[in-house]
């Protein structure tokens, strides 16, 4: 089927081999993928664009087809280099006023009635009469820009950016304006995940490969070959998450190669491995039946994933893989002591937990987050960090991902060493009846962490699955037996103003989880009450400059009506009482009825620092915890009670 799509596409083609991709061709596939909800075709319109740059690249060139996957994806960089996009929206519209010659306030009043500064700047731009015609935008050059872009920074890189971002402007044609614009803001908006684009990208190397070679193959046996190279493709990337490496290496070795020569390596940071919740013991016992399994303490803390490179040096890397040394320059101190002689290169993976420096006992979560994220005096600190170590991923040159967890833990044990207060191995029992387990977890909560982690040990279940969430991994938190359920990760796209003396902050926010295969934002609920005045406070600093006058494209409105919108940025951690149906949110719309699915009295528990808007929980997520919680109650949860 993608073969066939492929040929009816019909893209601005005129560029010849070894030219520079003109970017009125990405332009026009992503017009076309904004046109289409249907992922087959999204994929198949993609993965023609990125046979037409495989085939017509110059011998030996790798980066159009890296720029134009990155494009695709709207980054610059490997996600951890930190190099991002996201301009604010009023410096935006000054460089659209700027190069189009209207006024401020007619843009502004153009983006009120669009709602989009993609499409403001496109009208904008096509109604602006050119003697010239101007010299056609080259894949190479907006790349260029929009890295300058992302990478000014200092007193005058306001004014440097918006004068690059005129210079792209004046010679935008048609839709290009359109794209170059939601690129800057940080949000391309055609519906178009990652994992499409790995797919695409997976299609178009097989489909080159088979032209090279010149081999013609039945249809069926094309679309095998192209399931499996997609399923090659996910893994080496989950495994090795830098384009720069992977695209290479794959116009190079070709598919089938590329597991051997791209591989998990020390500096790349994993996207960690994560855990289903589960509410009762006697669930765990039916998930892992006749299986073997180890429960371990669930410490209260922030995730690590602590790398020691080749050359000898040591990354600290978070949940979301930033680089974590400038937060904890004293853990970067003790962990040498850690290391028992003969373990050279390595990955693992840790929680690290404030403690008491004098009783050694564990703090809570909040100790660790009051600390600053970057430069982190060691004199200035004021609770002692230890980490809590509970996989090896990596050892002396080899991954372990395809190893049994039982064997990864025990190279663990055998290639560190605990050393008090600084370095320890998370506490394990290997529980198989329910009152183990009970014993376990009360023991796992009187010494100050949230329950357990309940992990299958052997076979290939067992085996490290970066960035899935399964049954393999299951979390019991003491919360959830007091059936309140797991919390929820949202993200804060509205506000509504305070009332009475609390007119000059934020009395209450409009929360959305979001769905990573539409890319868009749901609105679930309005949170409101349980704030400080002190918290407001410092709500309002933090979001006052993500204000925006319409909400963005990518947020599904619903019935909601927040007083200002805000650009979908900061994460909450929020607890509920219970999940309803909901007339007027559009989260989990069509999962489990037309309706969306709401929070009842949401409860805010803390900023989640450690997470993207786009890590904030999914749709399917919400269905699921609905649909567990109308078992658990009967039929009542059923019939909802609106929202
Ligand atoms: P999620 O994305 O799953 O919602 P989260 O960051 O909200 O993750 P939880 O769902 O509460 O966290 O639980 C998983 C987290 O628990 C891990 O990311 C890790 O930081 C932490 N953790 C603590 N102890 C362990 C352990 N022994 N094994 C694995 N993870 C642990």
């Amino acid at each position: 089927a993608a073969l066939s799509k492929t040929k009816e596409v019909d893209l601005p083609g005129g560029w010849k081999a070894g030219d520079p991709v003109p970017y009125a061709a990405l332009a026009k596939v992503f017009a076309l993928i904004e046109a289409t909800t249907k992922r087959l075709e999204k994929t198949a319109l993609l993965t023609s664009f990125l046979l037409l740059v495989i085939r017509r690249r110059a011998q030996g060139d790798s980066q159009s087809l890296l720029q134009a996957v990155y494009l695709c994806i709207n980054r610059l960089c490997p996600d951890y280099v930190g190099i991002e996009l996201g301009i604010g929206e009023s410096l935006l519209i000054k460089a659209i006023s700027e190069s189009t010659g209207r006024s401020l306030s007619v843009v502004k009043a153009d983006l009120k009635k669009e709602g989009d500064l993609g499409l403001v700047a496109m009208n904008s731009k096509n109604s602006q009469k050119t003697l010239f015609k101007p010299k056609p935008l080259t894949l190479p050059t907006v790349f260029k820009s929009l890295k300058e872009i992302a990478l000014s920074s200092g007193h005058s890189s306001q004014n440097k950016k918006v004068s690059i971002i005129t210079k792209l402007m004046a010679s935008c044609q048609g839709q290009e304006a359109k794209y170059i614009i939601r690129s800057l803001e940080g949000k391309l908006r055609i519906g178009n995940a990652e994992r499409t684009v790995l797919v695409a990208l997976a299609h178009a190397a097989v489909l080159a490969e088979q032209e090279i070679s010149n081999k013609r193959s039945s249809a069926e046996k094309l679309a095998s070959r192209l399931e499996e190279s997609a399923s090659i493709i996910k893994q080496v990337y989950s495994e090795l998450p830098n384009y720069d490496l992977v695209i290479p290496a794959l116009l190079d070795v070709g598919v089938d190669k590329l597991i051997e020569v791209c591989k998990l390596t020390p500096g790349v940071p994993l996207k960690p491995m994560l855990a289903k919740p589960t509410k009762a013991i006697g669930e765990v016992l039916d998930k892992f039946e006749g299986k073997k399994f180890t429960c371990e303490y669930k410490y209260d803390g922030e995730r690590a994933q602590v790398h020691k490179l080749e050359d000898g040096s040591i990354a600290v890397f978070s949940r979301n893989s930033e680089d974590m040394s400038k937060k904890y320059p004293d853990l970067m101190a003790q962990l040498p002591s850690c290391i028992k002689e003969g373990t050279n290169t390595f990955v693992f993976d840790a929680e690290a937990v404030a403690i008491d420096k004098d009783t050694g006992k564990l703090m809570p979560f909040q100790e660790l987050s009051r600390r600053k994220r970057k430069d982190v005096k060691v004199e200035d600190i004021k609770v002692r960090v230890c980490l809590f170590a509970f996989d090896l991923l990596y050892l002396n040159g080899e991954p372990l991902l395809q190893k049994d967890f039982g064997a990864r833990r025990g190279l663990l044990q055998e290639h560190f060493q605990p050393v008090d207060g600084e370095f320890q191995f998370a506490k394990s029992s290997d529980c198989d009846t329910t009152d183990e387990i009970q014993a376990f977890l009360e023991e796992s909560v009187k010494d100050g962490c949230e329950g357990l982690m309940v992990k299958m040990l052997e076979g290939e279940l067992s085996h490290y699955q970066p960035s899935r969430r399964t049954v393999n991994w299951l979390k019991l938190k003491k919360d959830y037996l007091a059936g309140v359920g797991d919390s929820l990760d949202l993200v804060v796209v509205g506000a509504y103003y305070g009332k009475g003396k609390r007119t000059n902050v934020y009395g209450a926010f409009l929360l959305a989880c979001y769905d990573a295969d539409s890319e868009e934002y749901q609105t679930i609920c309005k949170i409101g009450t349980g704030f400080s005045d002190e918290a407001l406070q410092a709500h309002a600093e933090t979001l006052k400059p993500l204000e925006m006058s319409t909400p963005r494209g990518d947020v599904k409105v619903g019935g909601a009506k927040p007083d200002v919108w805000l650009e979908p940025k900061v994460v909450w951690e929020v607890l509920t009482a219970d999940l309803s149906l909901s007339p007027i949110y559009t989260a989990a719309q069509g999962l489990v009825e037309e309706r969306g699915i709401s929070l009842r009295f949401p409860r805010f528990i803390r900023i989640r620092e450690d997470k993207a808007a786009d890590d904030a929980t999914g749709p399917e997520q919400i269905a699921e915890m609905y649909q567990r919680q109308a078992l658990a109650q009967g039929s009542k949860g059923k019939k909802g009670k609106g929202a």
